[in-house]
């Protein structure tokens, strides 16, 4: 039996031009660039990971920036959104920061009781600010704001609320997958368009523990490219049950990746029945496995094999400068 999965670990989306996107995540939400390496697949593309201070899991927002690169369309088959939680009272803070760096925002209707703000970022990625009641603001120990960030603390980014989900030919197989499989609970239903689940294995505080699910059957299928989500990862806690989870999906039919070795976890792949690439991370050794906590995401790091190119692959990566405070 695997033990239960305990929420998010980590985004990985789209982008095309990376100072513009460093600029976004970076400069106007205020998240810590904590790594700045390459694509392990396409070593000239950078790929930049954005968290909490120290990238605990939960909190990672990843991209492939690929210049020139065209947008992807929306549509089933996607993540629909990508919610990050703040604090309660910083809706007016993020409303009007975003109008006066010219980013579209708008307040949403409050969904399942949760104020809410819509925004995209330069990409057109959907992006959500859902405000989350105490468990999640200045008192969790899960989530650390970065103390040099571009964004006063109190306002701070609080790791991932949730992903909602656009499964093709709606909802019930993937639901079948989170709650038979994945341990999740249903917790909440927006009659006809929309049930939370939630990771138990995250505890009720835990960052990053919902994923939503749109069940109206959507039009047709959406295509990956910039502005798009590329792949969800959940956490697992080691490479032992990261080993049980790969058999026993397996075993249920699912195509699933051997183990990779990301530098700062170890991940397996499959596509899930409505048709999002997941991932299960593990949450060690995690990002100071090669940088000092202080020193997080200011040099280019690059995995052992491919330090004997880091000449040339320097090369061919674009300039970049790191947004101050
Ligand atoms: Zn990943």
């Amino acid at each position: 039996m695997n033990a239960a999965l305990a929420g998010l670990h980590h985004v990985t989306a789209i982008a095309s031009d990376p100072q513009r996107n460093l600029d976004f995540y970076v400069g106007l939400l205020g998240l810590r660039l904590v790594k700045r390496t390459v694509n392990f697949d396409d070593p000239g593309t950078y790929h930049f990971y954005f968290g909490d201070a120290r990238g605990t899991p939960g909190t990672i927002l990843t991209f492939f920036p690929w210049p020139g690169a065209r947008r992807g369309v929306r549509g089933a088959g996607q993540v629909a959104a990508t919610a990050f939680a703040i604090p309660e009272g910083s809706v007016g803070f993020w409303l009007e920061r975003c109008q006066a760096q010219r980013v579209r925002v708008e307040r949403a209707p409050a969904r399942f009781g949760e104020e809410m703000l819509r925004l995209a970022d330069p990409d057109g990625l959907p992006l959500e600010l859902v405000v989350t009641a105490a468990a999640l603001s200045a008192v969790s120990p899960a989530v650390q704001p970065w103390a040099e960030s571009t964004v006063p603390a109190a306002h701070a980014l609080r790791g991932f609320h949730s992903v909602t989900l656009g499964p093709l030919g709606g909802g019930e197989r993937t639901a079948a997958l989170l709650t038979e499989i994945f341990g999740y609970q249903r917790v909440r239903e927006e009659a006809g368009k929309r049930w939370r689940f939630a990771a138990a294995a995250a505890g009720k505080e835990g960052v990053g523990r919902l994923v939503d699910l749109l069940i109206a059957p959507e039009d047709s299928p959406g295509h990956v490219a910039a502005g798009s989500v590329h792949h969800v990862a959940f956490r697992v806690a080691d490479e032992a049950q990261q080993r049980a989870w790969r058999e026993r999906l397996l075993g249920l039919g699912y195509h699933v990746s051997p183990v990779m070795d990301r530098t700062y976890f170890r991940s397996i792949y499959f596509r899930e029945p409505g048709g999002v690439l997941f991932e299960l991370a593990t949450d060690a050794p995690g990002f100071t496995v090669d940088e000092a906590p202080e020193e997080l995401g200011t040099h280019l790091r690059l995995p052992p094999a491919m330090e004997r190119e880091r000449a040339q692959i320097e090369q061919i990566l674009p300039a970049i400068t790191l947004p101050r405070a």
